[in-house]
């Protein structure tokens, strides 16, 4: 197993006796951790940061309006409402930056797109999400904009790898963060809690992304999506997010994260040529400014067969708990589905049917 450069050993904690034991500190276990502090429960989240763990690779765009069809993303209004109160209270908290919120052009094609968006953002629900509609060029000294295009707003980027090594530090200070692989045949679970090694708690939760097909959970249908992304170097900052065929994604001087690929098959773990040639020619049709590659990475996203979260408890173990199925949009689903699952161990409220894993139980069953 491959792990990041700046994995530090942190020493092992006494015999304890916790709320939760969180499994896995990406995008799903950081908010999760976030949310149960916050509500005064004791935990401890043991991690293994793998290199290629999805949270890492993340380019962290959110953007309320996505998708080839550019329609707008499901549950929009309670979903941005939580990423725009969640990040900057977590900024506050931990004296650190990595929310960005930034507006997204996205070029249109034809004047026929033009005239489709025009009417769309006459409709209510898409008027908050929609900044400007430009019917000429507007950023054409940057990108490729001869019909003009559309301003998105509620968009931006969090510097997801800023966020994890923020919260860890966070989570040591208060003895709440082991670095360890989680053995899954250690576990011992009944109905009054669970024990792993020398550590007790009421319940586990798995938020382990793709590593998720363990015994325990192997039933649940957690599909790796592949993605690379490329770092490219400008000779100038671009003046937002630029959309088309690829997203450009501004970070530190003139560098942006470009992406993705999406391969569901075929899943080599490593960077490929032909994403490369995919990302570059997407990128040359889109950006006028001259740019440079200077690094590729890959991940594999999970995703969910319908494409929702899995949130829930283990149809044998009601003191195992999973939080997984983030896909495509961890950034924007994390914080609100992690204080949902948080609010529901505590009692107060029923999990949603339409992410919660009983939709598999047919799934279960046959196994
Ligand atoms: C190329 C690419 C680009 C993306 N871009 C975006 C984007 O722009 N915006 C967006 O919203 N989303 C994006 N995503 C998706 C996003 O990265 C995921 O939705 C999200 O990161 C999933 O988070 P997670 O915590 O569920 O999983 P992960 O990030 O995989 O975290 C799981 C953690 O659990 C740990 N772990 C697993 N098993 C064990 C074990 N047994 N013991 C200890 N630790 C364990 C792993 O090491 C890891 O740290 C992208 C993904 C990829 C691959």
């Amino acid at each position: 197993m491959e792990t990041t450069g700046d994995a530090r050993i942190f020493k092992p904690l006494k015999f304890c006796m916790f709320d939760y034991l969180i499994i896995g500190q990406g995008l799903a276990g950081s908010c999760l951790a976030w949310q149960l502090v916050q509500r005064g429960k004791k935990i401890l989240v043991l991690d293994v940061p793998q290199k290629n763990r999805s949270s890492m690779i993340a380019a962290g765009l959110f953007n309320p309006i996505t998708g080839k069809l550019m329609t707008r993303t499901w549950l929009a209004e309670t979903l941005f409402q939580s990423v725009f109160d969640f990040y900057p209270e977590a900024e506050r908290a931990l004296n650190q930056k990595f929310f960005h919120p930034m507006p997204l052009y996205r070029p249109f094609l034809s004047v026929q797109e033009q005239n489709e968006w025009m009417g769309y953002s006459a409709q209510p629900e898409n008027e908050k999400f929609i900044e400007r509609i430009h019917t000429r060029s507007a950023y054409g000294d940057q990108a490729y904009d001869a019909f003009g295009g559309l301003v998105i707003r509620q968009c931006g980027y969090v510097d997801v790898p800023v966020f994890l090594s923020s919260v860890r530090v966070w989570l040591v200070q208060q003895n709440a963060f082991a670095e360890e692989w989680f053995d899954e045949s250690q576990l011992q679970y009944d109905n009054t809690g669970v024990t792993y090694k020398q550590w007790q708690a009421s319940a586990v939760i798995f938020c382990t992304g793709v590593t998720s097909q363990t015994r325990l959970w192997q039933a649940l249908p957690v599909k790796p999506l592949k993605g690379e992304t490329l770092t490219v170097q400008l000779d100038e900052a671009p003046k937002l997010i630029y959309n088309r065929g690829v997203y450009i994604v501004p970070s530190a001087g003139n560098y942006c994260k470009v992406g993705a690929t999406y391969e569901a098959h075929r899943l080599s773990e490593t960077i490929t040529e032909k994403a490369r040639a995919e990302l570059e020619a997407r990128t040359a049709e889109l950006l006028r400014l001259p740019f440079q590659t200077v690094a590729q990475d890959w991940g594999m996203r999970p995703t969910s067969p319908d494409r929702r979260p899995m949130l829930g408890r283990h149809p044998n173990s009601k003191n195992v708990v999973i939080f997984n199925g983030l896909g495509t949009k961890g950034v924007s689903l994390a914080p609100y589905f992690a204080a949902h699952l948080a609010d529901w161990l505590a009692g107060v409220a029923e999990i949603m049917p339409v992410v919660n894993i009983n939709r598999f139980k047919a799934l279960y069953s046959k196994s």
